[in-house]
């Protein structure tokens, strides 16, 4: 099979940022994690072909080889073979035990090695909000409402209800991690009793269950700036679920989606409107009204306009998100043929059918009767 291209992979534009291709990545290792999707081997293949994709744009080196010469480019850099790879390992070689926090069970992203659970930062949520083309013209400020978990203030987050305390797992005696296997080779691994925070809660906290956090409503305004594209995220700050043990909050990731318009389509930063005008104003030209983002525009056809003909509103698309470069309005035209004429019409177009010299349907459906009479009805 063919590799596909690893921006598509990834989902990010050939000009993304390292920081961008990271989130890129980091959004979907979680979302086809095996962890997420056991037993789903085509989430499995994906993870690592995200994984392939981030090992070359991540590395400023081989993402020139790549970005000039392709696949090809990357011939002879070294490579790893992820579809050999366990999902643990892919993991620690991008140093994402860190990268993944807690998200993935396990408390303090403590996956293996013996380090000692400190504060980590807390889930990053995702979040959709709707856009008119005209929105992303001039930018938004757009009100959000979401659903986080925040810390129980009942337990303060520890989980334990009131007047009790958590006390020390006795499986792993509070390290958080049992070891397996005797010998020379010990696999040490995250305690199941205790999921890695060395505590159990005896008496759980009412207000939450014992999970130390309750979901809670939240409001938050973001500013969006014009040119934004559907599926691009906006990063709000510290709006992620609260960390562990103290650790700082993840950030909201808000994805933008692009409301059909009446009459508009977006393709890059130009817009297209599809316009219907007359036989007479094709064969003649015209000035005709087009829709444009702000009320109609006024555009002017020439004599002898075809079908399907491309015609540029300069500068009336979208603004490009960098250069704040405005695209264009493409307005594509149909031509409409007059289903129905009167007298005086029908005459007229007789009239230049015949300067025309081609055949045309004779006026009376009594033609057709002299015809089959003539040759005879062989039906
Ligand atoms: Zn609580
Ligand atoms: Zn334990």
């Amino acid at each position: 099979m063919a590799k596909r291209d690893y921006y598509e992979v990834l989902g990010v534009e050939k000009s993304a940022s390292a920081d961008e291709i990271k989130r890129a990545y980091r959004r979907l290792a979680i979302k086809y994690h095996p962890d997420k999707n056991p037993g789903d081997k085509e989430a499995e293949a994906k993870f690592k072909e995200c994984a392939e994709a981030y090992e070359v744009l991540s590395d400023a080196e081989k993402r020139k080889q790549y970005d000039q010469f392709g696949h090809e480019g990357l011939r002879g850099s070294s490579m790893h073979d992820f579809s050999r790879m366990n999902v643990e390992d892919i993991f620690s070689m991008f140093g994402f035990e860190d990268f993944f926090g807690g998200m993935f069970g396990g408390a303090g992203g403590r996956r293996r090695g013996g380090r000692r659970a400190g504060p980590t930062r807390g889930y990053d949520l995702e979040t959709g909000v709707e856009l008119t083309l005209n929105e992303i013209a001039q930018g938004a400020e757009k009100t959000i409402e979401f659903t986080r978990q925040d810390r129980c203030s009942d337990c303060e987050g520890s989980g334990a209800a009131r007047g009790s305390q958590p006390s020390r797992c006795t499986v792993c005696g509070g390290s958080g991690q049992v070891a397996k296997g005797g010998g020379f080779f010990q696999m040490v691994s995250t305690c199941p009793q205790c999921h890695g925070s060395g505590q159990v809660i005896t008496r759980p906290c009412p207000k939450c269950k014992g999970s130390g956090h309750v979901p809670r409503k939240r409001t938050v305004t973001i500013k969006i700036p014009p040119g934004v594209h559907e599926g691009q995220g906006i990063r709000v700050a510290g709006e992620g679920e609260p960390g562990q043990g103290g650790g700082p909050h993840g950030d909201l990731y808000c994805y933008v989606r692009i409301k059909a318009h009446e009459f508009l389509e977006r393709d890059g930063n130009n817009l297209i409107a599809v316009v219907p005008i007359s036989m007479t104003q094709a064969a003649l030209g015209a000035t005709i009204d087009v829709p444009s983002l702000d009320g109609t525009k006024q555009l002017k056809i020439p004599p002898g306009t075809q079908y399907g003909s491309l015609f540029r509103i300069r500068g009336q698309g979208l603004p490009d998100m960098r250069s704040g470069r405005k695209g264009d309005q493409l307005v594509q035209v149909t031509v409409e043929t007059p289903a129905r004429l009167n007298a005086r019409q029908e005459e007229l177009l007789r009239e230049f059918a015949q300067t025309e010299n081609v055949d045309v349907s004779p006026k009376s459906q009594g033609f057709f009767d002299k015809l089959k009479r003539h040759f005879g009805n062989h039906g």
